[in-house]
């Protein structure tokens, strides 16, 4: 089945799916993105992630291409055309075509809008899950506007480069003060041995995660405790457990970070129990 992208206000076959090279997304990375799991043909957390766009637009100076219930029915309508059942929903906004110069372009430019859909592999992820993946650590380099979900990710790319480089599956950033913030494209999460669950604070050094928000919901509700404060590599080697969060994984265990196994080296109970019972706390549109 060929794949389907919305672009600009039309349903096209992904290989005619194209942006100018004047897109100030292509020139300058000048846009904002968000990504949607879905499960049985439904997005999770939509209004969540459409919320968040909205911020990291206004942030920008972007303008809203559209309305938030006017995206959501191109989200699931790239969904339903791409037979997505199990996979993600990937949408990008950026500030538009015009003649290259860093400065905003005229005021009436609109803005590009983007978004694929793709299937993903639910046994592959299992899989992955049972077994844990490998985190390295890399010096935090990203500028300070990290809460903003811009598609300039260079940083992010040449870190999670690094970590496959080493055979690991994520790298977490520490920053000065020698604490981890997140992971190139995840929020980091460590178990203390007395059960509590530690992640950092969303007021600096991190993107504010649709996928962490809810699972404070879901700790909450489980009557598990959590402290909102930095960690860190050395406090999460010693802890219990540790685990990642993002839209594209949910709950994903970590077992090792630079080399060094936290616990006995296989994903804790918790993070598993955390991932098990995800779904139960988010919504479903
Ligand atoms: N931090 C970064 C840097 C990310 O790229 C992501 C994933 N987009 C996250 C955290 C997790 O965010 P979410 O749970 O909303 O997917």
């Amino acid at each position: 089945m060929s794949r389907i992208a919305y672009v600009n206000g039309r349903y096209v076959a992904m290989r005619d799916a194209s942006v100018s090279v004047e897109d100030r997304g292509y020139q300058f990375a000048d846009g904002v993105y968000e990504v949607c799991e879905v499960r049985g043909g439904r997005l999770i957390d939509w209004l969540r992630h459409g919320k968040r766009l909205q911020r990291s637009l206004g942030e920008l100076r972007i303008v809203e291409p559209m309305p938030l219930n006017a995206l959501g029915l191109v989200l699931h309508e790239v969904v339903r055309r791409n037979r997505v059942h199990y996979g993600i929903v990937y949408l990008q906004v950026t500030r538009g075509v015009a003649r290259r110069d860093h400065a905003f372009p005229a005021p009436g430019t609109r803005p590009s809008v983007v978004v694929t859909a793709r299937n993903a592999n639910p046994e592959k992820n299992e899989k992955t899950a049972l077994e844990g993946i490998k985190v390295v650590t890399f010096p935090e380099n990203r500028w300070p506007r990290v809460d903003i979900k811009s598609t300039s990710l260079l940083p992010n790319v040449l870190a999670k480069q690094a970590a496959r480089e080493q055979g690991a599956q994520e790298a977490w950033y520490v920053d000065s003060n020698g604490d981890v913030t997140e992971g190139s494209s995840s929020n980091a999460w460590i178990v203390t041995k007395d059960g509590r669950a530690v992640t950092r604070s969303a007021e600096t050094g991190i993107l504010p995660g649709i996928t962490r928000a809810v699972l404070i919901e879901a700790l909450a509700a489980l009557q598990i405790k959590l402290e909102e404060r930095p960690f860190t590599p050395q406090e999460a080697t010693d802890a219990a457990e540790a685990f990642i969060t993002a839209a594209t994984m949910i709950v994903m265990p970590v077992v090792s970070i630079d080399g060094r196994a936290i616990g006995d080296g296989k994903p804790g109970p918790l993070a598993r129990r955390l991932r098990e019972q995800f779904h139960r706390f988010a919504t479903f549109s």
